[in-house]
């Protein structure tokens, strides 16, 4: 976790009159009496520019920032009606943005090996807090490849394909309910719905009780977890396991597997699947079942094309459109 902005220095009894700029749109705002403390780090003494987030100034230097981001590259661009505002010499922008957030992007800008601090094994919960600042500044300053970069570290761990799904379930990720949350709100805030589907799909494996007193997540997002659970059970017996659910044989079976497979799961396991469905997982097991030929090659086609089903109809069963919609809301 970034630290907290230090206590104020000697110049924290300034009073200044500043300009808030919030990136996209710009509104003057005139605070008096403000005590300001220099951020350790990012407070260089060549710095051309002063920054101020929450009180926290970062002298920085405005050719690095306008590389980076489309915003800042105008910011100082835009002629200003008053160009006295200044602190400490250089000119002066407050933002309206969280200072931890912003200290995030800072070690980023200047650091380029920040990135390689996230090893592969570093678990969801590391991750999500490593890039959840960065993601939100890049998002709002239109710095679109420190965006790209959080999106793929993201999308690595939430697949937004039935291969990406298949790859994270054979590699085993742990998926904590109070990690996977998490990601939801920072997803819609930063409008990276590609992560969605799968996310919601991980919270139908949350208990009712639990999602209903999560204070991360929106009600409307509670709502959506809940109806999505039914739909995934709903799918799980009709399209990707009918033959553990529902068995019927298929017309040429050779075996009369009817009669002999009246029932494959025990009452306590069906109701286990119902509270936390999960049709995406890839069935293996088939000689257990001890079906004929026939009605193994017909159980096996129709649990193939029954993931395949799922994964395209998963957006729609937490209301999110298609995997099409997403990708345009997403601008990808
Ligand atoms: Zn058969």
């Amino acid at each position: 976790m970034p630290p907290l902005a230090p206590p104020p220095r000697s110049d924290s009894q300034l009073a200044v009159a500043w300009r808030a700029m919030d990136g996209s749109n710009a509104k003057a705002k005139t605070i008096a009496e403000v005590p300001i403390a220099r951020h350790p780090e990012f407070y260089f003494s060549d710095g051309s520019v002063v920054i101020i987030v929450e009180r926290t100034a970062f002298r920085v230097h405005q050719s690095v920032l306008a590389r980076h981001s489309d915003v800042f590259n105008d910011m100082w661009d835009v002629p200003q009606p008053n160009r006295s505002e200044t602190y400490d010499g250089c000119p002066m922008v407050v933002l309206s943005d969280s200072v931890m957030d912003f200290v995030d992007v800072m070690r980023v800008i200047y650091d380029a090996f920040h990135f390689d601090k996230l090893k592969s094994d570093t678990n969801l919960s590391t991750l999500i807090t490593f890039v959840a600042g960065i993601l939100r500044i890049s998002t709002k300053y239109s710095m679109q490849q420190l965006r790209n970069k959080c999106i793929a570290i993201i999308q690595a761990k939430f697949p937004s394909t039935l291969k990406g799904c298949d790859e994270v379930l054979s590699r085993g990720i742990q998926y904590v309910p109070s990690e996977i949350v998490r990601i939801i709100p920072l997803a819609r805030e930063t409008t990276v719905p590609k992560v969605l589907p799968w996310a919601f799909y991980l919270c139908a494996h949350i208990s009712v009780d639990e999602i209903l007193t999560n204070s991360v997540l929106s009600w409307r997002d509670k709502a959506l977890c809940l109806a999505g659970k039914e739909r995934l059970w709903e799918a799980q017996k009709k399209y990707t396991h009918p033959f553990l659910l529902d068995f019927k044989q298929c017309p040429q079976c050779t075996g009369a597997c009817q009669t002999r497979v009246p029932r494959m799961l025990k009452i306590e396991n069906i109701e286990n699947l119902r509270m936390s469905p999960h049709p995406l997982e890839e069935y293996t097991d088939w000689k257990s079942l001890m079906l004929c030929p026939k009605c193994q090659s017909v159980s096996e086609m129709g649990h193939r094309d029954g993931r395949e089903r799922v994964w395209d109809a998963l957006p729609s069963f937490f209301h999110l459109g298609t995997w099409e919609d997403i990708c345009k809301d997403q601008n990808c």
